[in-house]
């Protein structure tokens, strides 16, 4: 069996390609990256592959049995013609299973919900297509709550607009554990796996961090419009509507969900505090 994963150069194509690695031979595995050589530190082959580009995807996955989708990062409309171009020429490359990285989340209702329903659609296009399946709703991972410790340790504590809405936080690494499970066995086909770990609130975690790094971090709740005026002045429109969108997500509820890891992973999920002291223990 051939499998192939798109956006190789990527933390999660990696994270995922690595756990392949594990279980099948080299040879078996493609990679699929628009940069090609952003993607050689996977020591596999890697082919070309564009998401605005059908073309690419028709040549790149000639003889692949099975391939894992990792959502675009690109606006919401166009995130769907994207994975339009990778479905299509999948089914018309004879590509027998895709297995798809979307994410948890309200369709409507907050400012991260287009992005969850263009992932949706997604859902639905591959639903659609007639190829095998599986379809991953990926939680919010912690990592990049924990990229920014500097800072909090600066301000002496996490601020934003979660509020006491618990998230259950994953990982890119958790992630790609049940990815790779989900893309080599059958008995996930047809299936939507919500995939997340412990759910916790912004004081929990900063309780954590607290006990891990020695630190006396307090959380502080903002309104989500100070919230969403705050991120967006610090990392423009696009992208602070986005994780404006996320923590006021997180404040009603959106990523506080029954979570079927252990379904899809074969294991439980790590705990919140194991994922936070595995960080540390890589960053160190
Ligand atoms: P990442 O490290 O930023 O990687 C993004 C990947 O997407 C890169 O490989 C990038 O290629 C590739 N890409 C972007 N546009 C592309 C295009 N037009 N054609 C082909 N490849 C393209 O992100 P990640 O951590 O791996 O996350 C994977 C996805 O999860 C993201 O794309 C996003 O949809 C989603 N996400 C989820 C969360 C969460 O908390 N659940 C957080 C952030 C993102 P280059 O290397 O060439 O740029």
């Amino acid at each position: 069996m051939k499998v192939a994963v798109t956006a190789a150069s990527g933390q999660l194509g990696t994270a995922i390609i690595y756990e392949l690695r594990k279980r099948l031979g080299l040879k078996d595995i493609i990679g699929i990256a628009r940069n090609p050589e952003k993607a050689e530190h996977n020591f596999i082959e890697i082919r070309k592959g564009d998401y605005n580009s059908k073309e690419d995807f028709l040549e790149a996955l000639k003889d692949i049995d099975r391939l894992l989708i990792i959502s675009s990062n690109d606006a919401p409309q166009k995130r769907i013609v994207q994975h339009r171009n990778i479905i299509e020429a999948a089914k018309e490359c004879g590509v027998q299973k895709i297995v798809y990285t979307s994410i948890m989340g309200e369709s409507h209702g907050n400012e991260f919900s287009p992005v969850v329903s263009s992932n949706r659609q997604t859902e639905s296009d591959i639903i659609e297509s007639g190829i095998d399946y599986s379809i991953g709703r990926n939680s919010l991972y912690i990592e990049p709550d924990l990229d920014y410790l500097e800072n909090y340790i600066k301000e002496g504590k996490i601020s934003n607009s979660a509020g006491e809405g618990k998230c259950n936080y994953t990982s890119r690494a958790e992630l790609a554990y049940a990815y790779g499970r989900l893309l080599l066995s059958d008995s996930s086909n047809g299936k939507i796996f919500s995939l997340g770990g412990e759910a916790i609130t912004q004081s929990q975690l900063a309780d954590m961090l607290n006990m891990i790094h020695n630190t006396n971090l307090v959380y502080e709740e903002m309104s989500p419009e100070d919230y969403l005026n705050e991120r967006k002045e610090a990392l423009g429109e696009h992208l602070g509507t986005i994780i404006g969108g996320i923590y006021n997500g997180i404040r009603d509820g959106a990523f506080h969900f029954d979570s079927d890891f252990e379904e899809a992973a074969g294991r439980p999920h790590l705990s919140a505090l194991e994922m936070v002291m595995e960080y540390s223990r890589l960053k160190s």
